[in-house]
């Protein structure tokens, strides 16, 4: 069965843009997954850890029969191969690909969480997100992807993601 994956990505060392394009490249070549959408790029501000430097980020979707632990499983293998080394906990990387949401699918395993756990937070997911999946819904309790963003808007405004 095909569903319909989001996946978040994004980057704050080196040629940044093309750091996203190359590992977007890399996905489409994972057999038997199709890119179907693709979001704007947008500039933000970097999140948890603040002393580093901005970050591009951008969400696709994609459609895949595979399952969720061997998408993951190549996806860090394109992380790797793309030389990305896991310092410190959100500090700066290359490349950084996360599965957002999976299909309907709660996913709570010991190396994977879906819906991504700190998606409901984060601008740089959810506007992305929101552009290419406008009528999205979170799977655990049904509430819609705009009405997460509207909160979080509300809440916090936004200053620190731009569409470039
Ligand atoms: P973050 O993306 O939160 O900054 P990292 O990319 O450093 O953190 O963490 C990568 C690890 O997170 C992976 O090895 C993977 O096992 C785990 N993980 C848990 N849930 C997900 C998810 N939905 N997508 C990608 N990785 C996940
Ligand atoms: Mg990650």
């Amino acid at each position: 069965m095909k569903r319909d994956i989001y996946i978040g990505l994004g980057s704050n060392m080196g040629f940044k843009r093309r750091n996203i394009e190359t590992a977007i490249d890399n996905i489409e070549k994972i057999p038997g997954v199709d890119l179907v959408k693709k979001s704007s790029l947008y500039e933000t501000d970097p999140w948890g850890k603040t002393d580093q430097d901005k970050f591009l980020n951008q969400v696709i979707m994609i459609e895949t029969a595979l399952g969720a632990d061997e998408l993951l499983d190549y996806l860090l293998e394109i992380e790797i191969k793309m030389g990305r080394q896991r310092l410190e906990k959100w500090g700066p990387r290359v490349i950084d690909l996360d599965i957002l949401l999976y299909g309907n699918q709660v996913i709570q395993t010991d190396r994977l969480r879906v819906p991504h756990p700190h998606m409901r937070e984060r601008l740089f997911v959810l506007i992305p997100l929101q552009e290419i999946g406008t009528d999205l819904r979170f799977p655990e309790d049904g509430i819609t992807i705009e009405e997460v963003l509207s909160r979080v808007l509300a809440r916090d405004g936004n200053t620190d993601i731009r569409k470039i």
